[in-house]
């Protein structure tokens, strides 16, 4: 079997530079690539509703700026199939079968599960005060999510490390579905993580540890010059590093974490001459001597230089919502039919095609004859 890759986000908010360096600029290189079978990226509009049960308009509007984002990123509808989740009812069959392979317990133990129930407030216990429920759809979305790559036997995930303990669970449960119905239909899928350690966890212009809609700590891709200007202005650096003379800390420095992120050897020759490369600048910087306006002003520049193409395609395509809504109506019919296949494949290792068997209807006839 060949390469397939498949990976989404959550239509709760705009795409961030998280989800850029994290998964999307990932997809685009292999989208250029061209090494690969099939190619899929979805709108997890389902799973945004895990924990917006009662805002679906905000999962309504974000679905059309998730593709927008998608498409002015570069992805491609003509190479990649672009899907929206809730339009693969297939996708809720097999979710339902995978959650009698899991246990509650396995779940509770699931990290990110774990991290984002106590930035929600969620919690198992209810009656605790101030705390709201858990809803039991939020509390599986791991196993919707492994129906989700299971449905296009995905061998490649490009995302960010939060989604590892997701990948690990969905091959338990591959290997529960192969062992106990003894076959070979679900395919074990792979993690491909961004090669550069800092793209892994984008943290957020406050410092902590992951830029995250939740949060509220991103630079959106779609974000104007000026929103983006006044961000890097106020992002948090070292705050040991009041006066310029001062040695300054790089680690846990935002404005150095993203310039590991986005900046290339060619930008200092263009936007900061001083210096030959990103070494000599941190280096100045943890001497002493230089200011955070002037490392800020130069990551401004690498950051419009990065988002000006994604900014003119991503206007080109408003001009044109219709289409890309025709673009994700496309997509998903062609999604839906090979997650088709691929439950059809399940309820025969299953069993549960009473109907197309027709060596047990012959041997129930024989049993009830007179
Ligand atoms: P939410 O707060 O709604 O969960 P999110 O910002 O965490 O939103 P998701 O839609 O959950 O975004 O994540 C989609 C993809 O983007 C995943 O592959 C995830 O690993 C990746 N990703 C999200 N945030 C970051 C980040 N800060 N750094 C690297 N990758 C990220
Ligand atoms: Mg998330």
């Amino acid at each position: 079997m060949g390469r397939i890759i498949l990976t989404g986000d959550r239509p709760t908010g705009k795409l961030h530079l998280g989800h850029y360096v994290g998964s999307l600029r990932n997809r685009v290189l292999l989208q250029e690539e061209g090494n690969y079978d099939k190619f899929f990226v979805f709108i997890a509009d389902v799973q945004a509703l895990t924990d917006n049960a009662d805002n679906p308009e905000k999962v309504r509007q974000n679905v059309i700026e998730v593709a927008l984002d998608y498409l002015s990123a570069g992805l491609d509808p003509n190479k990649v199939t672009i899907f929206v989740q809730s339009q693969i009812p297939q996708l809720h069959e097999m979710t339902q079968f995978f959650s009698n392979l899991v246990t509650v317990q396995r779940l509770q133990r699931n990290p990110t599960v774990k991290a984002e129930m106590a930035l929600r407030g969620f919690n198992a216990d209810a009656e605790e005060e101030n705390r709201r429920g858990l809803p039991v759809g939020f509390f599986t979305y791991p196993i919707s999510q492994a129906a989700d790559i299971c449905a296009f036997k995905a061998t490649t995930v490009p995302a960010g490390e939060d989604q590892e303990p997701m990948l690990e669970q969905c091959r338990e449960i591959v290997r529960s579905f192969n062992g106990t119905y003894k076959c070979d239909v679900l395919v074990e899928p792979e993690i491909l993580l961004p090669s550069n350690k800092v793209c892994r966890r984008l943290p957020g212009t406050d410092g902590q540890a992951k830029m995250s809609k939740s949060l509220g700590n991103c630079i959106y891709l779609s974000d104007d010059p000026a929103e983006m200007e006044k961000k890097v202005k106020g992002m948090f650096t070292d705050p040991g590093h009041l006066k310029v003379e001062d040695p300054g800390k790089v680690e846990g420095n935002c404005v150095f974490t993203y310039l590991d992120a986005f900046s290339e050897p060619e930008d200092f020759a263009k936007y900061l001459t001083d210096y030959s490369c990103l070494e000599e600048l941190k280096d100045h910087y943890r001497r002493g001597g230089l200011g955070d306006m002037k490392c800020k002003k130069f990551l401004i520049n690498v950051l419009n230089d990065r988002l000006e193409p994604i900014r003119a395609r991503r206007h080109a395509y408003e001009q044109d919502i219709p289409e890309v809504y025709n673009i994700l109506k496309k997509g998903s019919e062609v999604a839906a039919q090979v997650a088709a296949e691929t439950l059809h494949q399940m309820k025969d290792a299953m069993k549960i095609n009473y109907f197309d068997d027709a060596e047990l209807i012959a041997s129930q006839a024989a049993k009830y004859r007179k």
